[in-house]
């Protein structure tokens, strides 16, 4: 009937491909870059395990990189089928990819400077050329509709509830019998998050592609509005200004919605935010463009007049010289500023100036990976070393981690309790091993259903 190939998200939770091959047709879904480990992202420059012109549409989850950031190479490398994703996807991958071959483009000029690659000249992985010929094969399509890939073959987006845009892939297949059902979780939200319709609840499915990120861990019980009200209204209290590094796409869209509602609930006093990074203004217009894709809290709101995403006092700074110009802000101001995780960008030059300062606060809503300067600044290192010089951490600093995007286990294991029935196998994908692992037992002995964690390459028959 059909088979699938994982090319990736195994024992990791970046490069997100599977290859479903049905009726002689391949499609791939998500098509996402490795990163993190040297290892995962040396995979990204290797020969693609089957000919991409051979491959008849790539279906996109959501556009996270690690879901979306391969479909340049996947282009350049030959691939000219349809690209099919929800339309806030789409809109998110026009501004996403490009910036993301940007970066490439930026890593191999530096390799050149630097002399350190063993390829003269380095190559970018590919090109924002590539980005925009990616770019012009999506077939944006709304939730819910069910389109014919192909006469046996049909598409359905559902809501995941991860990030604007993100979904469930359900396809079904016809048989000789009926049909086979085959779905993909893509990364499965949280239930209740801000601007987000909850993760669809879905009744029952022959093979279910789960992720496993938080397979193995529970998010706080604290609430993150009450969490943030209180860290906003120290730092009015010690006159200093809060420093948030977040994701660009998705979180900063929470961030502002949440500082609005406690604004209005009088919660926290009015204070001018800022929003210094050029991609997250832009995903803050895609989030008001796509509000069809608003939960009804947000709409109710909406119909009321109110701009969901606008604080009372809110600026975004797109030219470096206004960003530059806050830093003779002197306090009562947030600054939200990417990178997320303090690896680049102009969230540097705020922490440059702002850490050596008692009464600022800096605040991480996000993830820190290993490695990262955000992970040493958590973890309560004295100095860091910024443009070349060391920086005394003498700021505050702050975490919630009540922001997360992704379902814990008991979540997880929640959204599976509606299925009416036993999948034929569940395939447990895009966690770290002990993740994967620990979910897959989870599932065993709350549902008794079998359960199989595929290694890299690996295919399966699903009959
Ligand atoms: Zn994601």
């Amino acid at each position: 009937m059909a088979n699938i190939n994982f090319f990736g998200a195994t024992g990791t939770v970046t490069g997100s491909k599977y290859l479903l091959e049905a009726d002689g047709k391949k499609f791939l879904i998500d098509c996402g870059l490795f990163q993190g480990l040297k290892e995962l992202r040396l995979r990204n420059w290797t020969d693609f395990p089957v000919d991409p012109a051979s491959i008849d549409a790539v279906i996109l989850t959501h556009a996270h990189i690690d879901h979306s950031g391969y479909l340049p190479k996947l282009v350049q490398m030959g691939f000219k089928g349809s690209v099919y994703a929800t339309t806030a996807t789409a809109d998110l991958c026009a501004i996403m990819l490009p910036d993301s071959a940007h970066l490439q483009e930026e890593d191999a000029k530096y390799a050149n400077r630097k002399k350190f690659s063993k390829h003269s000249p380095a190559l970018p992985l590919y090109t924002i050329n590539d980005a925009n010929k990616a770019l012009d094969l999506f077939q944006p399509l709304p939730y819910g509709k069910t389109t014919e890939l192909m006469p046996a073959v049909t598409l359905t987006y559902r809501d995941a509830g991860h990030i604007l845009g993100s979904a469930f892939v359900d396809i079904r297949v016809k048989t000789d019998d009926g049909e086979r059902r085959i779905l993909f979780s893509g990364d499965l939200g949280r239930p209740a998050q801000p601007i987000l319709r909850d993760p669809h609840t879905v009744f029952g499915t022959d093979y279910l592609i789960l992720e496993s990120t938080y397979g193995n861990r529970l998010h706080g019980q604290m609430d993150r509005k009450t969490e943030l009200a209180k860290i906003i209204n120290d730092s009015v209290k010690r006159g200093g200004v809060l420093i948030v590094p977040s994701f660009a796409v998705g979180r900063t869209q929470e961030l502002l919605f949440t500082i609005r509602e406690l604004e209005q609930e009088q919660r926290i006093p009015e204070m001018t935010v800022f929003v210094d990074s050029p991609m997250a203004i832009n995903a803050t217009g895609v989030f008001k463009k796509n509000s069809q894709d608003h939960d009804i809290e947000s709409k109710v709101a909406e119909l009321s007049g109110i701009d969901i995403l606008k604080t009372a006092d809110l600026r975004f700074t797109r030219s470096s010289d206004q960003s530059k110009a806050i830093n003779n802000i002197k306090g009562r101001a947030i600054i939200i500023s990417a990178s997320g995780m303090v690896t680049g960008g102009r969230i540097l030059h705020h922490l440059f100036n702002r850490m050596p300062n008692p009464n600022n606060t800096v605040l991480f809503i996000g993830y820190q990976a290993v490695g990262t300067r955000g992970r040493t600044i958590l973890e309560g290192t004295e100095t860091v070393k910024i443009h070349g010089q060391r920086i005394p951490v003498k700021a505050h600093v702050e975490q919630i981690s009540g922001f997360s995007a992704h379902a814990d286990y008991n979540e997880i294991l929640a959204w599976l309790s509606s299925f009416n029935e036993a999948p034929r196998k569940i395939f447990i994908v895009h966690g770290e091993p002990s993740q994967s692992r620990a979910l897959g037992e989870r599932i065993q002995s709350a549902f008794n259903w079998s359960y199989e964690i595929p290694e890299y390459l690996e295919s399966f028959e699903l009959n």
